[in-house]
């Protein structure tokens, strides 16, 4: 059986195929959850980031591209870059449920099972938290009914009221293809 899960705490200690980064275009780390990851990672993830900069100039906000994940205990850290919260009238829905559907269709070719995400755009890029959540919940549920490999995701929230809205919002879920555990 399918199954989503809701974690409180910090992704980099996730034992996952592969972990989401809310990166930003550059790929070459941040703040937030980017800097943890780089930090903990090492140096080879911010090799592979340049290797990819090198060949496609970092990654246009929406999409999605694939490093080792280093030292951290995934197999892969998965880089999606958010859009910023502007006033709502930016294609900033669309490319936020585009995050996740890039990240989850390179997971899925690449036949991963396992996947965490971070709450991605809902810290410096200020998207407002419940319309964030239903974004990242209506967009996995819908893409795992279809998925050959993807059977198990994670939301990681770091921040205590992420995870209450997401506890709140999978509670509602109605839903025989995926189990919703951690609630
Ligand atoms: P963005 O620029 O996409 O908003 P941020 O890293 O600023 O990215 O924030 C995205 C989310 O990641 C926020 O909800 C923040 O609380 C969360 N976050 C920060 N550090 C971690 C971590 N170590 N693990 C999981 N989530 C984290």
């Amino acid at each position: 059986m399918k199954s989503i899960r809701l974690i409180q705490g910090d992704i980099t200690i996730q034992k996952v195929d592969a972990i989401v980064n809310a990166a930003n275009t550059s790929l070459l780390g941040g703040g937030g959850v980017d800097g943890a990851i780089h930090r903990k990672g090492g140096s080879e993830v911010l090799d592979e980031c340049q290797q990819i900069r090198a060949q496609q100039g970092g990654c246009a906000v929406g999409e999605a591209v694939m490093t080792t994940a280093g030292l951290l205990p995934s197999h892969y850290v998965i880089h999606t870059v958010g859009p910023t919260w502007q006033d709502g009238q930016h294609e900033e829905n669309q490319l936020l449920q585009n995050a996740y559907i890039n990240s989850l269709k390179l997971a899925e070719q690449k036949h991963l099972q396992s996947i965490a995400f971070p709450n991605i755009s809902t810290g410096v890029y200020r998207f407002p938290k419940f319309e964030a959540a239903d974004i990242a919940i209506t967009t996995t549920v819908d893409f795992m009914k279809n998925a050959q490999h993807v059977q198990e995701v994670h939301f990681v929230c770091f921040d205590v009221e992420n995870f209450k809205i997401y506890r709140q919002r999978l509670a509602q879920i109605d839903t025989s293809d995926v189990q919703i555990l951690g609630i």
